[in-house]
């Protein structure tokens, strides 16, 4: 099998406290899944944490628990505001539109989540084109690449608009003064900024220094909860006050507007008091995941930054693997290069039982 052909995976151990009743079938042998860290099921704590929150209605901007949070999140990466979302597509989503007008354009990389894995929302919705452009290959875009895609002004070209970058980018972080450097040069020629921070904590934990510093370079920052951080749902989009009143805007208008989400906020908030230091954990079993995997016969798995492991296989053994890894309770993406992500639900056995079913596949 490659996968459970019906209903969630689920792991066959239970450590989450009373879901073996809904365990069907096959999912119950899978132990450990190294498809996303999106795959995390919320802890028995964090659910009591969701099970108790104040809550209100967030269109009424009534919701207790969603405005700590916001209040929270926007305090923690040093902006103003910021506003909950459903998820990290909808988050870049609001922000590419509240930055940009009809005809705007923004700058971004080829592999950039906001260009390439958000079906073309910016385009599709608000009529904003995407300029990509070529990742050198530590994962930036050269500057002087961003400065030959900015457009004078002239009524042939788009309006270039906003720069959107990415951290961390397929599990490598951007350095700081990078950061500096393409925002400067942004800013310098009357660009906005706009980070997809979807996994900026574990960025953050790679470069040594707290998440505001990696946030301060923009004006707008976008980040998951429901990624390393372990919570069911939610994004969180940051700014100035009068950029996210029209973020709030656009979000309605995207069928964004939630009731009473303080049940998911709670789930954030405890993420951001219980699973943050945590990522340490999950970056450490990334780094054991892969100097196993390096050991083996005709494959190659570089030392990951965070908690992203790309795994090269020779290629005329990709096609049973991942077969084989599922028949061994073990969950992966990818063809003849694996992407194994580590989380919350993964613990350093787990990572030796998937190098072991890797070593058993080659040898
Ligand atoms: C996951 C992800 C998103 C989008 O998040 P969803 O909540 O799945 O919509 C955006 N950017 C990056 C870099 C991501 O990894």
């Amino acid at each position: 099998m490659t996968r459970p052909s019906a209903g969630p995976p689920q792991a066959g151990r239970d450590p989450r406290g009373g879901s073996a009743a809904v365990l069907g079938g096959r999912g119950a042998d899978i132990l450990v899944d190294l498809r996303s860290d999106t795959v995390t099921r919320p802890t028995p704590a964090m659910r009591e944490a969701m099970a108790c929150a104040e809550v209100g209605d967030d269109v009424f901007g009534d919701d207790p628990t969603v405005n700590a949070l916001q209040e929270r999140i926007a305090e923690l990466l040093g902006f103003e505001a910021a506003l909950f979302v459903t998820s990290g597509t909808q988050s870049n989503l609001v922000s590419i539109l509240a930055h940009c007008q009809r005809g705007d354009e923004y700058i971004v990389g080829q592999m950039a989540h906001t260009y390439r894995w958000e079906g073309g929302g910016a385009a599709v919705l608000g009529s904003v084109q995407p300029q990509p452009i070529a990742h050198q290959s530590d994962g930036t875009l050269a500057l002087a690449d961003i400065e030959a895609a900015i457009k004078p002004d002239d009524a042939h070209f788009a309006r270039s608009r906003l720069l959107c970058l990415e951290n961390t980018l397929g599990g490598r972080a951007l350095p700081l003064a990078y950061l500096q450097a393409a925002t400067g040069l942004a800013r310098e020629r009357g660009l906005a900024t706009h980070l997809d921070g979807a996994r900026l904590f574990n960025a953050a934990l790679a470069l040594g220094v707290a998440p505001r510093e990696v946030a301060q370079h923009f004006d707008s920052v976008s980040v998951c909860f429901s990624k390393g951080l372990g919570a069911p749902v939610g994004s969180a989009l940051c700014g100035s006050r009068e950029f996210i009143a029209r973020a709030h805007r656009w979000r309605k208008m995207a069928g964004g507007g939630m009731r009473q989400s303080g049940v998911l906020a709670a789930a954030a908030l405890y993420a951001l008091d219980h699973h943050v230091d945590r990522l340490a954990d999950d970056h450490a079993n990334a780094a054991r995941l892969a100097a196993g995997l390096a050991g083996l016969p005709g494959v190659s798995a570089p030392q990951p930054q965070t908690n992203i492991v790309f795994v090269d296989v020779p290629s005329e053994r990709a096609a049973g693997l991942l077969g084989h890894l599922a028949s061994r309770g073990v969950l992966a993406t990818g063809s003849h290069r694996l992407r194994l992500v580590t989380h919350l639900d993964v613990d350093a056995a787990g990572v030796d039982r998937a190098v072991a079913s890797m070593r058993d596949y080659l040898s």
